[in-house]
Formats: structure tokens, sequence, C-alpha cells
């Protein structure tokens, strides 16, 4: 999707480009830009979308959403024991109560790690992912290989991403849905006792709160 955010100046010199191919190339463009953009060209042209506010949508969950969001949500669940238990009874009222909502955040369920189980978060069909609190999906999330591997063989993804877990820690993979989003609750590491809330959340990895890293 990023590369929707270009400048979108260039599309309305298409047809000059097209007149003269050889005088001005789009040589910083890849292939897959190219068919981005004219993709684009012909859906604004027909009236379906509007590039400006396309740009606005990707810019701000770009620099203003992100696992930032997500991270002061693990914190306070670590720090205050009531806001935990609000975020395993009703993830999407408690998450909301810190101002994070909107698209792909409407129906959140928060998953807790524990010694006992360890939670992992895929989209099988495609890239479902709770945008409010993590941002944009990374591109590892959206690849076929994640996608089918994590639902066979979870402990082996795992073991990709650097994290290998003890055979007695059962690893549960949750399938994300248009209506469903996961939060992966990360176990607070030992000795962050005397940590404030805002360093507890520095910890906090967007990887962690998919559940392919541990914090
Ligand atoms: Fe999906």
């Amino acid at each position: 999707m990023s590369s929707l955010s270009h400048d979108h100046d260039h599309d309305h010199d298409d047809d000059h480009d097209h007149a003269h191919p050889h005088d001005h190339v789009h040589s910083s463009l890849s292939d897959m830009e190219v068919r981005v953009r004219a993709l684009e060209t012909l859906l604004t042209q027909k009236g379906y979308i509007d590039p400006a506010a396309i740009d606005r949508i990707i810019e701000t969950y770009e620099t203003e959403v992100g696992p930032h969001n997500g991270a002061q949500v693990v914190a306070k669940a670590w720090a205050e024991p009531e806001f935990k238990a609000w975020l395993l009874k009703d993830a999407t009222a408690a998450i909301a109560s810190l101002g994070f909502t909107g698209r792909q955040g409407e129906h959140m369920v928060a998953l807790e790690n524990t010694s006992d189980q360890h939670n992992m978060v895929v989209c099988t069909l495609c890239s479902c992912y709770p945008w409010p609190i993590l941002g944009l999906p990374p591109v590892w999330y959206k690849s076929a290989a994640y996608r089918s591997r994590t639902v066979l063989e979870p402990r082996k993804v795992l073991a990709d991403f650097g994290v290998t877990l003890p055979e007695s820690t059962r690893i549960r993979v949750w399938d994300s849905t248009a209506e469903l989003r996961y939060l992966v609750l990360p176990k607070r590491p030992d000795g962050t006792e005397h940590l404030s809330q805002a360093e507890l959340a520095s910890l906090v990895t967007r990887d962690a709160m998919i559940g392919t890293a541990l914090v």
C-alpha cells in the first residue's frame, strides 16, 4: 500500500509519457509502482477514489498510528491488574478507552501469553491486522509463507524468527478475520517491577504483539 503514498502529480503527465516513451523514462519506478499508479489513475478517473484521501489515510497510519499504540496498551495491562482484566474481557472497549479506535480495530480480542500458552496471530486469507494499535502490517505478515506455515508448523516459524519456547509451552495460532483482530499480550519480563509504564512500553515490540517475538 505504501507505494500509493508516492506523489501523484506524475499521473497527470501520463498521456505525454505514452506519446513519447523514450523522452521520459520512469526509471525510478518499479513495475509494481507503475501498475499501482495506472490502476489508481483509472479508478480516480472513474470516480471510485480520491487520491488525496488515500494519501491522508496512508500518512496517518505511517506516522501517527503504529506499534507504539499497542505498546501502551500492553504496558498498562502489565502495570494495572484491573486494566488487564478489562483488556482480556473486552479488548475493544479497554483499547478504545486509550483513544485507539478506528478501521480494522472495531472488534479486538487480547490473547495473554503465559508459561503454558504462547499465542501467534496470522491471517490465512489475506492480511487482516489491528491497524489502530499496530499500524500497517509488516511485509512478512502478508507473505504466503507466513500465512500458510504458521498454521502448519508454528514452532518452526517461531524458530525462524529466533524464538525458542519450551516444549511444555503450547502454541496456539489465531486466524484473523474481517470481523476479529487480535492483540497478543506478551509475558512481562522478570526484573521490570521498578519500571514506569512509559519504560515498560518501550520494551514492547510490534512482533511481540503479533506473537513472533518475546519481550
Ligand atoms: Fe485478512
